[in-house]
């Protein structure tokens, strides 16, 4: 029989009745052999995600050496899930050690980490599956690097001997026994990692939306949910923003294949959005457009020098300086004398000064400013690959909002247009370039 792995978010385990509902969904399919679960997130709008309390008690730890009035409120929100769920476990115990091991190991990534820890083992015991800690699984190197093809034959080799389980997302552990943990959100990655190695034939990726929809429902009213997409639409949409599933999530099923699904725990009869490796004609032909995403907070170093065409080396250099300074960016259109670094805010924080001296005293430009308060809107889709009329309806689109287009790139894939504007702008172009092609 196939195998269905599936991940569930930190809604579906904010609380007893979601973990109930989240049970229920196992139950229904006898495929869904192996469960990876997020740690317990909100409940409500002011509630606080377990994983932040967890970095919360790290913060604790440094400032005051101990942690005990935050991990209490983490203590008494899963005991409350225990009782309701009514399973006999005896959840104090773990708590204990957790605390214990956080003094211990006195990291970050360790006390984030345990979020992810307990939750498994509540399910583990609600679902009668066997718990299998994600330290024994999932491979980092020494200063944290995910090891991917060791822990792919780890996890296959592990995973063979065992019919059903529950693994923590999130993180792993060194050769030492140290825990790492992926990015924020990164529990979808472990998902994508055990779907690899098990071989299954489907991801389920189980949140608290419908799966994407076109462009971000805060921005757009009711914007059109995406039944299909492929995998590098999904990479694009999700890097800009789109944040229902991890970035790096479609890494480990690309290779094989597996299409993710994306659920909602708690609309279970919706079909959600799948995202698979290619669209066929048909799907193509549907729409031009499949998605909008977009980000704030990014800065264009705007550099003017007469002949910069013909000046060799003249990018290699600039992009030097930025790579001496750790800088990464993100786009890079160029014009016969002028070129354009977009770049996020966060990567350029405090280095502006020194970034436009060095750039003046190695190409000597005849003019450099920094340009900021950006955002980046993507349109993507591969509808739009190789017919005419996209990028002058997106422009004719903003034209019309009397938006001003500070940037555009397009990549030669020509599945994907950015564009750059004031963040002023930034709601009132996603809507405008939305309308522009849902009609
Ligand atoms: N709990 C972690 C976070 O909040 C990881 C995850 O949920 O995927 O980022």
């Amino acid at each position: 029989m196939s195998i269905t792995v599936v991940k569930f978010g930190g809604t579906s385990m904010a609380d007893a009745k979601a973990i109930t509902q989240v049970a229920d969904i196992i139950n229904q399919d006898k495929r869904r052999r192996y469960v990876v679960v997020s740690a317990p997130g909100k409940r409500f709008s002011q509630d606080h995600k377990v994983t932040d309390m967890l970095y919360a008690c790290y913060h604790d730890l440094q400032i005051n050496g101990e942690c005990a009035d935050t991990f209490n409120k983490i203590r008494e929100r899963f005991k409350g899930i225990v009782q309701d769920l009514g399973i006999s476990l005896d959840i104090d115990a773990y708590l204990d050690e957790v605390e214990r091991d956080m003094h211990k190991y006195n990291s970050a990534e360790f006390c984030a980490s345990r979020g992810e820890y307990l939750s498994a083992v509540i399910v583990a015991k609600k679902l009668g599956f066997d718990f299998i800690d994600a330290k024994d699984l999932m491979i980092f190197t020494d200063n944290g690097e995910f090891e991917a093809e060791l822990t792919n034959e780890r996890v296959k080799q592990v995973l063979n001997n065992v019919d059903k389980a529950v693994i923590p997302g999130f993180y792993g552990a060194d050769a030492s026994g140290i825990v790492h943990t992926f990015s924020r959100g990164g529990s979808d990655v472990s998902g994508a990692v055990v779907a690899r190695a098990v071989g299954a034939s489907l991801y389920e990726n189980w949140t608290d939306v419908n799966g994407f929809m076109s462009a971000d429902p805060r921005i757009v009213a009711n914007p059109k949910p995406i039944e299909k997409l492929s995998y590098k639409e999904l990479r694009e949409l999700a890097y800009m923003g789109a944040n229902v599933l991890h970035p790096e999530s479609i890494f480990p099923v690309r290779a094989s294949g597996i299409p993710i699904n994306i659920r909602n725990t708690f609309c279970p009869q919706a079909d959600g959005t799948m995202i698979v490796p290619e669209l066929d004609d048909s799907e193509l032909n549907k729409r031009v457009i499949t998605g909008i995403a977009g980000k704030k907070g990014y800065s264009i170093v705007y550099i003017e020098k007469s002949m910069m065409n013909s000046e060799l080396g003249f990018v290699r250099k600039v992009l030097a300086v930025l790579e001496y300074y750790n800088i990464s960016f993100e786009h890079l259109p160029t014009g016969i004398d002028t070129m354009s670094i977009i770049i996020p805010d966060s990567e350029l924080a405090a280095k502006e000064d020194v970034v436009v001296e060095r750039i003046k005293s190695v190409v000597r430009p005849d003019h450099i400013e920094i340009k900021s308060g950006i955002s980046l809107v993507a349109t993507v889709g591969h509808g739009m690959s190789y017919k005419p009329g996209t990028a002058s309806a997106l422009c004719g689109a903003l034209a019309k909002e009397n938006i001003n287009i500070r940037m555009i790139d397009q990549g030669s894939s020509e599945m994907n247009i950015i564009v750059g504007i004031a963040t002023s702008d930034y709601e009132r172009a996603i809507n405008a370039i939305y309308h522009a092609f849902q009609k």
